[in-house]
């Protein structure tokens, strides 16, 4: 096979999105205007919502429903290690304490057994401070929200959903972005879709969408008393001390035509995933990702388990085989309790968070993004098959066979 060079992600950037950045930049008008408030109405009418809030970026959008769920000092916001930076860091920036919850091996999601497990376990006191949920869909796999949902409202936490990977995704048919209080989306170029940065909120609650509206643009309001005199253009009134976490136009014009793209960028990274579960499937060294009967899955990344018993090799050496081969893979994501501020902070071991912790030392994010060409996709099967092949413990290859039934089939 000739060397070739496949990146990990690329944008899907075609000619309506320079003609449509060229325009906005030839406009006049260069932040938040009339790009962001259509990229906000077609956002809400796309997955279903009252209310969409476009933001700089998913990170921001988190921010924002914390403060708007009331998350506070001292509270407890229950979410998974199997996620990014972004997720937790929201709650430590309100001054409340990341509660992680271990993961379903499958789905690589959040437990909702172990969510009410958690719960259950906790003192009067901590159940009083505990004010949200936040579900991460990992990989674009969308959680059990019909149990979290339950859980939540058993115990009074707010829900608000990391859906940073699923767009467009459904759970029992409903959009994500149109079930809990408050979700939210991610335009980071190796996103679903994207608009180099940005975010995206979305909510049906009036009270929710008012306050993270505000809080966006430094807690700025207009004063409602004087709407209507001679001051009203200029007048503001600054009611909290906000944040700037705006979209600005020449973004959302581009974030305008990628959502527009929306469903055939789904659907090439479905047939993607197809044959990449179809090459895989043969092969005992990989566990496919799992897909439950309940949702459409958004593909926002192929990721596959390393059966490390059948091989002499841990998943950090198979990955720099790859990439020595041209091949860039990654690993979505190293648990947040193994991370050096939570570990000091909170005394974690790796051990705390098993599911977590055996599942990151076997997954690896292949290349995957809507332009993969077939013989990219042939060069990545034909790479790991090698990979594999070169890796094999011996007496394993052997009862291969009997491996394989165990593998879950995900396309
Ligand atoms: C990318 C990502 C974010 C943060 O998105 P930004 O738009 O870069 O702030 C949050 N959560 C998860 C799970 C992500 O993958």
């Amino acid at each position: 096979m000739k060397k070739m060079f496949i990146p990990f992600s690329v944008p899907y950037i075609g000619k309506e999105e320079i003609d449509s950045v060229v325009d906005t930049l030839k406009s006049g008008w260069l932040t938040t205007g009339p790009k962001t408030k259509q990229f906000e109405a077609d956002f809400a009418s796309y997955v279903g919502c009252k209310h969409a809030i476009a933001v700089s970026s998913c990170t921001a959008a988190l921010h924002l429903a914390m403060d708007a769920v009331g998350v506070g000092k001292g509270d407890i916001v229950l979410t998974t290690p199997m996620t990014f930076a972004a997720t937790a860091e929201v709650i430590e920036y309100m001054g409340a304490t990341p509660v992680f919850v271990d993961i379903d091996p499958g789905t690589l999601n959040m437990s909702p057994e172990l969510l009410e497990e958690r719960l259950r376990s906790m003192t009067p006191e901590e159940r009083r401070r505990a004010k949200a949920v936040i579900p991460v869909h990992m990989a674009g796999h969308p959680c059990d929200m019909d149990a979290i949902t339950d859980i939540a409202g058993k115990y009074g936490l707010k829900v608000v959903e990391d859906a940073a990977h699923t767009l467009p995704a459904r759970y029992k048919g409903r959009m994500i972005g149109s079930i809990s209080p408050v979700t939210c989306f991610s335009f980071y170029p190796t996103k679903c879709i994207t608009s180099a940065e940005g975010g995206m909120l979305a909510t049906d609650d009036d009270g929710y969408a008012e306050r993270m509206r505000i809080m966006s643009l430094h807690g700025i309001s207009k004063g409602a008393w004087n709407r209507y005199s001679k001051e009203g253009s200029w007048y503001y009134e600054v009611l909290q001390p906000g944040f700037k976490y705006n979209l600005p136009d020449v973004l959302s014009a581009i974030g305008i035509s990628q959502l527009r793209r929306s469903e055939s960028l789904l659907e090439m990274r479905m047939r993607h995933a197809e044959v990449y579960s179809h090459a895989f499937r043969d092969m005992p060294g990989i566990e496919l990702p799992e897909l439950s009967p309940d949702v459409e899955h958004s593909w926002h990344l192929y990721i596959i388990k390393l059966n490390l018993e059948m091989l002499g090799i841990d998943r950090g050496g198979f990955i720099e085989e790859l990439r020595s081969r041209g091949v860039f893979a990654s690993v979505h994501f190293i648990p947040l309790h193994l991370h050096p501020y939570y570990r000091q902070k909170y005394g974690y071991k790796p051990s705390d968070f098993p599911r977590a912790e055996s599942q990151y030392k076997r997954m690896l994010s292949l290349p995957f993004y809507p332009k993969m060409t077939d013989e990219e996709l042939d060069y990545v099967i034909e790479t790991v098959r090698e990979t594999l092949e070169r890796n094999y413990v011996k007496q394993t290859t052997a009862a291969g066979g009997d491996l394989t039934a165990d593998c879950k089939l995900a396309v």
